[in-house]
């Protein structure tokens, strides 16, 4: 399968959304958006959705966390968002889209597994974009193996 790949979600800017169509992102939120239990996202992280707003390119958070993990992070910075999402499921992402009033092709789904966010993506009909996770450790190196026959990458 043809993936798109980047190393952080940051790559995607407004232009190169713009360019694709992309109306609104729908983010997967540990260890695509901030590390698992950080409530805060990066400097980085802030200035890119603030660009995003800036450009009119819709953010929403799509994540299988509880509830109260996702609401810690999203509410202060006023992202909507769908928590215990079922991904790899795509019925998470399809609500996503209602709630933001885009299509399907108008919408990307970014996240950090392939298994998870890229497979709810291709369930739902939306383009993706996996993303290396923010903290890279002994499991995101041997995930990335198992991952890799499946993934024909093609950088962002
Ligand atoms: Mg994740």
């Amino acid at each position: 399968m043809k993936v798109l790949v980047a190393s952080d979600i940051c790559e995607l800017t407004p232009a190169w959304l713009k360019s694709r169509g992309v109306r609104a992102v729908l983010a997967d939120l540990d260890n695509t958006l901030a590390g698992y239990s950080v409530n805060e996202p990066d400097p980085s992280v802030t200035r890119w959705m603030g660009e995003l707003r800036e450009n009119g390119v819709a953010l929403m958070v799509v994540s299988n966390a509880a509830e109260k993990r996702v609401a810690a992070f999203c509410e202060p910075l006023g992202l909507p968002y769908l928590s215990r999402a079922g991904k790899p499921g795509g019925r998470g992402l399809l609500t996503a889209l209602k709630r933001l009033r885009v299509n399907a092709d108008q919408a990307l789904m970014v996240g950090d597994q392939f298994f998870t966010d890229i497979r709810a993506g291709t369930r739902a009909g939306v383009r993706a974009v996996l993303v290396d996770p923010r903290v890279k450790g002994f499991w995101f190196t041997l995930r990335r193996k198992l991952e890799t026959p499946f993934i024909e990458g093609e950088r962002v």
